[in-house]
């Protein structure tokens, strides 16, 4: 059984369509995951997809994929210019960010819901996301702030590893693979992305600090943000997170699992 949907409408934008979305829950969720760069928010948006069914768009990883496919998707100004700024550790502009979105108008309707990580990174992009969602429908279920200490967020950061192939993310001291530098899902070679080597990191964790207040004041004020503490075992944390969920209290079904029996035929 497919337990996630693919990205390819999100990651490519325009024209392009999901082709194995996975099941249908119910009720989708609409979710916002925020928190600092190395909190986490990979993680935990993977635990949110596999139980909860909602489509995990990463702004981070549309410009990864562009730099992954660069005659597809970098070639134009707009992108270079996007993956310049993201190489550097900085944050893109908001202009191209909105216009990204905007492209992607879809995802934010999709039947399956949607798990934003990255994005919105700025109030400017929050009051666009709000105009966005009043224009096709869906309303924010919660926006999940993944909180931490500093210190803890920089050795999860640097000591990251992601593979080369499959982009499995691995980690040398919390989630070390058998071999050292080599995936234990695809045998590929293990490598520190750009922006976790520590010049980035620290140029990431100003443009976080910097911007991200007026981001938490917003929807502080709109009465979905719930701060989770993301400082323990992915494990804790996702507990913390199905607490904060749970409480909201809906009465149909919640998980994956549940929309998954529904759609299975009879046996
Ligand atoms: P992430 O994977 O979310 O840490 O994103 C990686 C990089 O992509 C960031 O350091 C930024 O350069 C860029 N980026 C992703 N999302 C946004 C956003 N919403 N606003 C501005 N820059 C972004």
């Amino acid at each position: 059984m497919l337990r996630k949907g693919d990205r390819t409408a999100w990651l490519k934008g325009g024209r392009a369509t999901c082709i194995a979305p996975g099941p249908f829950p119910k009720r989708p969720w609409y979710l916002v995951l925020l928190g600092p760069p190395g909190v986490g928010k990979g993680t935990q948006a993977d635990k949110l997809v596999e139980t909860y069914g909602a489509c995990h768009l990463s702004t981070g990883e549309i410009f990864r994929a562009a730099c992954r496919n660069p005659c597809e998707a970098a070639d134009s100004p707009v992108m270079r210019a996007a993956l310049d700024a993201m190489a550097r550790g900085e944050l893109v502009s908001d202009e191209i960010v909105i216009e990204i979105i905007r492209e992607r108008i879809r995802c934010l309707h999709c039947m399956h819901g949607f798990l934003l990580d990255g994005f919105p990174r700025t109030v400017e992009q929050a009051r666009v996301l709000d105009q966005l969602l009043e224009q096709v429908g869906p309303r924010l279920d919660a926006v999940i702030l993944l909180d931490a200490p500093e210190e803890v967020i920089i050795q999860r950061l640097s000591g990251r590893r992601v593979c080369r192939r499959c982009k499995a993310s691995w980690h040398v001291q919390y989630k070390p693979t058998r071999v050292d530098g080599i995936c234990d899902n695809c045998g590929g070679e293990l490598f520190l992305r750009d922006d976790d080597r520590p010049e980035s990191v620290k140029v990431r964790l100003d443009a976080y600090r910097n911007t991200i207040g007026p981001v938490i004041d917003h929807y502080r004020d709109s009465g979905v943000l719930h701060v989770v503490d993301a400082s323990g075992s992915p494990e804790q944390v996702f507990a913390n997170i199905r607490a904060v969920l749970e409480a909201e209290g809906r009465p149909w079904e919640k998980t994956l699992d549940e929309a998954a029996a529904r759609q299975a035929p009879p046996a």
